[in-house]
């Protein structure tokens, strides 16, 4: 059989077969709409608190701080806008970074169009934020920041606590999107002064569909879907019943396992980190060397153009990104990597390789050998390197 090594976890993880399990009885047995007075119904609303509290308890959060959505996009969607629209006479400053994700940005330049004012800060060279620039980037009309806790592309985590600090001092709401980071390192909501937080189910072997946004008590964003009562009158539309158990699921398992999950994919990572620049000449690692999330590892390859590696890989069984996964397809080269310093040329040459409990060091030395291969064999093929070598 054909070997199959997947190794893009960022874009979306599989499903875990105890989280089928758990939502394929939200599917067939106890499929009452949480809303219905019956007992059938109360059920699946009794559920629905359960799959709250789980939430809640991996970021410590209070179970009325957990909000479902559709989606991490819905989630940051929210924020961003609920925030601006609720808090505008406050002020119309927003402060977000150049790195997010486009759920963040789109949402930033929308608001742009509609009277927002939006100060995108610089990452150095590793993809991190300056607390110094953060400050001076407040004014008196800031009403939110909004920084992500790690990159979906380099992995960089942020420092989350001090930017959070540095909100509360100054009375600012404080929102990050952590689709990448929830459930694969430990988030404490308090203790990192968060107010509002995004989260995906299918990044950690969840159902895709499913989202939620923590919002502390005491805010109160302006609904971005309005209807029905549900989500405490501030996200209307029947719940997602067996997504959000699904979702539930993940969050128990990815807690219970935590510890040993990151011990397994930081191993596996820094294998790759080591192997990699060890085989392939002028490959450069992306990303800040020890402040990244334990599943990300992201090379550029001089000489070699992105897609056409992901197109070999695929022959060779591999599953990987040369860029964000929400963004291929386009070939623009990378913001991320455009932001944080790399040339055109360079930034096209980038691969994203993001790992998962699943994944073995079998899968590890494959695709290292494999790799190796498909560099070659492309760098045989440019010019530019033929040209470079004469
Ligand atoms: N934010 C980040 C950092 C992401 O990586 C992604 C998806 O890749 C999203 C937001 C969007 O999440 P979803 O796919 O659940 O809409």
């Amino acid at each position: 059989m054909e070997r199959r090594v997947y190794l893009d976890n960022a874009a979306t993880t599989m499903v875990r077969p105890e989280v089928v399990e758990t939502m394929n009885e939200y599917f067939t047995e106890l499929y009452g709409n949480p809303s219905s007075i019956y007992d059938f119904g109360q059920k699946a609303k009794k559920a629905l608190a359960g799959a709250r509290e789980t939430v809640a308890g991996l970021i410590n959060a209070d179970v009325d701080e957990i909000y479902f959505t559709g989606c991490g996009s819905e989630s940051d969607n929210w924020a961003i806008k609920g925030v601006a629209e609720k808090y505008c006479s406050k002020g119309k400053h927003i402060i977000t970074s150049k790195i997010e994700h486009h759920a963040i940005l789109h949402t930033c330049e929308y608001l742009e169009k509609n009277g927002f004012e939006v100060t995108y800060l610089e990452v150095d060279e590793y993809g991190m934020v300056s607390l110094d620039d953060l400050n001076d980037a407040i004014r008196e009309d800031t009403i939110l920041i909004s920084i992500m806790f790690a990159n979906n592309e380099i992995g960089t985590i942020q420092p989350i606590k001090e930017i959070g600090a540095i909100a509360r001092e100054k009375n600012i709401f404080f929102h990050t999107d952590a689709v990448q980071a929830f459930g694969h390192v430990p988030i404490d909501v308090e203790e990192m002064n968060i107010d509002m937080l995004s989260a995906s189910a299918h990044k950690i072997h969840g159902p895709k569909g499913v989202g939620m946004l923590y919002i502390k008590k005491g805010i109160r964003p302006e609904n971005l879907i309005h209807g029905g009562a549900q989500e405490r009158k501030m996200r209307a539309g029947t719940e997602n019943v067996p997504g959000i158990m699904g979702f539930a699921k993940a969050v128990e398992i990815a807690g219970e396992t935590m510890e040993e999950s990151i011990g397994k994919t930081t191993a596996l990572r820094d294998r790759l980190m080591k192997l990699i620049p060890e085989k392939i000449e002028n490959a450069k690692l992306n990303g800040h060397p020890t402040s990244r999330l334990p599943g990300n590892v992201n090379f550029s390859f001089e000489f070699i153009e992105g897609e056409s590696l992901l197109l070999y890989l695929d022959m060779d069984g591999i599953s990987a990104s040369s860029g964000s996964a929400c963004t291929s397809g386009a070939l623009d080269p990378s913001h991320v990597l455009m932001a944080i310093g790399l040339p055109h040329e360079i930034a096209h040459g980038s691969l994203r390789l993001s790992l998962s409990d699943f994944n073995t060091e079998e899968d590890v030395d494959y695709t290292v050998e494999k790799l190796v291969n498909v560099v070659d064999r492309l760098r045989q093929m440019s010019p530019l390197y033929t040209g470079r070598r004469k």
